[in-house]
């Protein structure tokens, strides 16, 4: 007997060390993950940078995975995977190697500490929103609507495709 296999929806941000490189990094990581297959993925965006401005532009995307992992399981993944990639917590919202969210998963609605799913972020920001609308602009976020509905509410500020 095996689990579902389920969609699930990340975010990845990077804005030090090679950043473009460093997203590239993470859609493979992701792809490798156990019981997971990547299956989307977004164009690259330079985005400015969210709270601190002292630090350089991002480059942004979103995978769109299926996965056999539970959200918790999932989320382990991710944060295992900043730590291989090297991230360093510091001030927040600062610079870092990598940043991967948990955006979105089918059947999960999680308020925990530790863990809140759908990300509380997705709604207002255009850098998750630009590159989920490539992948997924049908989905629908209880309370907030279409990913298509979203990003025009959210505007195009700050945000331009990376060529
Ligand atoms: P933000 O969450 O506002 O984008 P951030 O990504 O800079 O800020 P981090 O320092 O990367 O925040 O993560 C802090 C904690 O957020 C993580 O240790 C994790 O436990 C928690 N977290 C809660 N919900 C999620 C989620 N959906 N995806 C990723 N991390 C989450
Ligand atoms: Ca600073
Ligand atoms: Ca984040
Ligand atoms: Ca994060």
């Amino acid at each position: 007997m095996s689990a579902l296999w389920r969609p699930a929806y990340v975010a990845i941000g990077s804005n030090l060390n090679e950043p473009q490189a460093r997203v590239l990094e993470a859609f493979e990581r992701l792809a490798v993950l156990p019981t997971t297959r990547s299956v989307l993925r977004s164009r690259l965006y330079r985005t400015r940078p969210m709270g601190p401005q002292d630090q350089p532009y991002f480059v942004n995307a979103v995978a769109g995975l299926l996965t056999q992992l539970g959200a918790r399981e999932l989320l382990e993944g991710l944060l295992r995977t900043e730590q291989a990639m090297g991230r360093n917590r510091q001030e927040r919202w600062g610079p870092r190697v990598i940043d991967l969210d948990l955006v979105w998963m089918l059947g999960e609605a999680i308020d925990e500490p530790g863990l809140t799913v759908p990300h509380p972020g997705v709604s207002t920001r255009n850098f998750v929103l630009y590159p989920l609308a490539d992948i997924a602009p049908a989905l629908a976020i209880p309370g907030h609507g279409t990913v298509s509905e979203m990003l025009r509410s959210a505007g195009d500020d700050g945000i331009s495709i990376l060529d």
